[in-house]
C-alpha cells in the first residue's frame, strides 16, 4: 500500500478547480473525495439533488486524476463501514500513514464542529491538521466581523452598497454605474399572454447518473422526488460555464423584469428567466466573481440587450444577498439554528411530499420542486415559504423540506433563507417586516389563480382562497409582535377598519383551515 505524507480532504461542495491547492502536483499528497453516508442521512434529500453531487464529485476527481494529481474517490460502497466522515478519515490516515491533514474551511457548521473535534483527536496522534480558505466567496471568511455582529440587524442594501465599493463592481469611481444603486422599481413585473412565446427554452444536460442511482438503491439510501437516468444539472465546470454563458445570452436581458414572475401557461414555467447556477456555485464549480463579470460583459457589449436594471439585479443577487446570507449565517451560528419566534409548532401538511393539493399555485411549486430539485426564488419565499409562515409551521420541520428538496440546498444558504427571510423565525435579524401576503399578490404575479380549485377574490366560504383568510389570521395572532412595526401599519390599520364580525368570520375560518392542513 502506498503512503502519502499529506491526506487533503475536498468536501462536496468544494469542487474548485481553480484553487490554489491544484496549481502544483505534489505526489505526496493524496486528494480525498468521498461519498459519505452520514451526509446522505442527516435529511431525507431529493435524488436529484444527490446525484448532481456525486456525479460533480466524480467528474471533479477525474479532471484531477488528469492533470497529474493523485486522488482516492470513495463511493458509498467503499465508505459504507464508516458511520461517520472522521471514522472514515481516521481509517485513511491508518491506511495512508500520514502525518499531516489539509481541510478546507468547511461552509457548514455542523461540519466545522465535526472537523474540529476530529482535529483535536488525531493531534493527539501526531498528525498535524491544518485549515485552508476556499478561495470562494468575495468577502473574505475573517473580514464577515467588520460587516456583521452577532444578534443585529444588518441592511442589505447597506451590505451590498459597501461591497460594491469595496470591489469596486459596477462603479464610476464613488458612483454607481447608473446613477442609482437599486433598479429594483423597474423591475419584478408579472408575465403577460403575449411574454409567454419569449421565454427561452432552458439548457439543459444529460449526465448519465445510473450508476449512482444504482448505489443509493443498493445501500438504502431514502430519497423525495424523481430522477432519470440522465439529469439535466450541470455536473462540471465546463457545463457550468456553458450555462452561465446561456443565461448572459438569452435570460439576462430579461432577469430582473421577470424575477418574481410566475406562470403555468408555459412548457419553460419552471425555468423562465432564471439562471439556475445555484449549483454550480455552491459547489464552487463556478466563481461568484466570475459569474457577475461574466453578466457586466455582456452588459458592456456593443448593442448589448442587457440594460442596467438586469444586471444590477442579477448583481445584487450574487453579490448582495449570497454573501449577506453568508455572513448572516456565520455570525449568528449556531443560536439562529434554534430560533422560532413566533412559536409556531404545527406540522407540514403532508401534501408537501406530493404536491396533492386543491391550492394550484402550491402544487405547481411542490410538483416543480418534486421533478425537477428547483424552484425560484419567489415560488420558494411567496408561495410555500408564505403558507408555512402564515399557518405556523415549526421551523425544523421547514427547513428539513428546504435542505431535502432543493438541488442547490446547502445550511449556510438555506437557513438565513429559510428561518430568517421566510419564516420570521429569527425576531427579525434578517427581514424587518414578515414576508407574509394573501392571494393578492400570488393572483398579481402569476397566472395561478386562474386554474385554481379556490376563488382568490373570497376569504370565507369553503372555495375561498385559503391564503386569504389565513393572512389576516397570521396579523391577528401575531399583533403583540408586529403591530408597532411601522413596516406593518397600512395592514394593521385597514384589518382594524374591518368590520368586527367579519373579522369574526374570517378568523373562525381560518382556524377550521389551520386545524385541517391536510384537506387543503
Ligand atoms: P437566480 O434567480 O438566477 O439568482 C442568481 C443567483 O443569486 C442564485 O443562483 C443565487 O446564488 C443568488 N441568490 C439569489 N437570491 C438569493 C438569496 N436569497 N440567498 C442567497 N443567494 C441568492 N439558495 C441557495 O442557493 N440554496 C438554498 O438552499 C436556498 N434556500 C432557500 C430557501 C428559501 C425559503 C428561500 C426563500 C430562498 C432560498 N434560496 C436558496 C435563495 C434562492 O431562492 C436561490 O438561490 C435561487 O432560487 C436559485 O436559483 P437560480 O440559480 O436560478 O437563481
Ligand atoms: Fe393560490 Fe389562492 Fe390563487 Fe388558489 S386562489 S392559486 S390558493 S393564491
Amino acid at each position: 500500500m502506498q503512503h502519502y505524507k499529506t491526506l487533503r480532504l475536498i468536501l462536496g461542495d468544494q469542487l474548485n478547480v481553480e484553487h490554489s491547492w491544484f496549481k502544483s502536483k505534489d505526489q505526496n499528497v493524496l486528494n480525498l473525495i468521498l461519498e459519505l453516508h452520514q451526509e446522505q442521512l442527516y435529511v431525507k434529500h431529493h435524488i436529484q439533488k444527490i446525484c448532481a453531487f456525486f456525479k460533480a464529485m466524480e467528474n471533479f476527481s477525474n479532471a484531477l486524476k488528469k492533470s497529474g494529481h493523485e486522488v482516492a474517490h470513495l463511493t458509498l460502497d467503499d465508505t459504507a463501514e464508516y458511520l461517520t466522515l472522521s471514522d472514515c478519515l481516521m481509517a485513511l490516515c491508518e491506511q495512508y500513514q500520514c502525518s499531516e491533514i489539509h481541510i478546507q474551511q468547511p461552509d457548514e457548521y455542523r461540519l466545522q464542529q465535526q472537523l474540529l473535534t476530529f482535529q483535536e483527536t488525531v493531534q493527539q496522534r501526531n498528525i498535524q491538521v491544518t485549515f485552508f480558505d476556499t478561495e470562494h466567496f468575495i468577502l473574505p471568511k475573517d473580514d464577515i466581523p467588520k460587516y456583521f455582529r452577532k444578534d443585529k440587524h444588518v441592511r442589505m442594501e447597506n451590505f451590498y452598497r459597501t461591497m460594491r465599493k469595496r470591489f469596486n463592481i459596477l462603479m464610476e469611481k464613488t458612483d454607481p454605474v447608473g446613477g442609482q444603486w437599486n433598479f429594483d422599481a423597474d423591475n419584478r413585473k408579472h408575465l403577460k399572454k403575449d411574454d409567454l412565446a419569449g421565454i427561452p427554452q432552458p439548457l439543459i444536460f444529460a449526465n448519465d447518473v445510473s450508476l449512482i442511482i444504482d448505489r443509493l438503491q443498493r445501500h438504502n439510501i431514502a430519497t423525495l422526488g424523481k430522477t432519470e437516468n440522465t439529469l439535466l444539472w450541470p455536473c462540471n465546470r465546463a457545463q457550468s460555464r456553458k450555462l452561465l454563458q446561456y443565461f448572459c445570452q438569452y435570460c439576462l436581458p430579461n432577469f430582473g423584469r421577470f424575477q418574481d414572475a410566475m406562470t403555468e401557461q408555459s412548457k419553460h414555467a419552471w425555468s423562465l428567466y432564471h439562471s439556475r447556477i445555484s449549483f454550480a456555485l455552491n459547489t464552487k464549480m463556478l466563481h461568484p466573481l466570475e459569474v457577475i463579470e461574466a453578466a457586466i460583459d455582456h452588459y458592456k457589449q456593443k448593442n448589448s440587450l442587457v440594460d442596467i436594471a438586469q444586471v444590477e439585479g442579477f448583481t445584487r443577487q450574487i453579490l448582495g444577498w449570497r454573501e449577506y446570507v453568508r455572513g448572516m449565517y456565520w455570525i449568528n451560528m449556531p443560536s439562529i439554528a434554534n430560533t422560532n419566534t413566533l412559536k409556531a409548532k404545527r406540522s407540514l401538511p403532508k401534501w408537501f411530499w406530493n404536491g396533492q393539493t386543491n391550492m394550484n399555485c402550491m402544487r405547481q411549486a411542490i410538483s416543480q420542486s418534486l421533478d425537477y430539485a428547483y424552484a425560484h426564488h419567489i415560488q420558494r419565499l411567496m408561495i410555500t415559504g408564505n403558507f408555512a409562515l402564515l399557518t405556523g409551521i415549526q421551523p425544523d420541520e421547514v427547513e428539513q423540506w428546504y435542505l431535502g428538496i432543493y438541488i442547490d440546498a446547502i445550511e449556510w444558504v438555506e437557513l438565513p433563507n429559510t428561518r430568517g427571510m421566510a419564516l420570521s423565525a429569527d425576531g427579525g435579524l434578517i427581514a424587518t417586516k414578515p414576508y407574509a401576503s394573501s392571494g393578492n399578490y400570488i393572483n398579481k404575479m402569476s397566472d395561478y389563480c386562474k386554474g385554481c380549485h379556490y376563488s382568490v377574490k373570497t376569504k370565507t366560504g369553503s372555495k375561498a382562497c385559503p391564503f386569504n383568510s389565513l393572512y389576516w389570521y397570521f396579523l391577528d395572532e401575531h399583533k403583540e409582535t408586529f403591530k408597532k412595526n411601522p413596516r406593518m401599519a397600512f395592514p394593521y390599520k385597514a384589518w382594524q377598519r374591518m368590520e368586527v364580525t367579519e373579522q369574526k368570520n374570517i378568523l373562525a375560518h381560518a382556524t377550521e383551515l389551520v386545524n385541517n392542513l391536510d384537506d387543503l
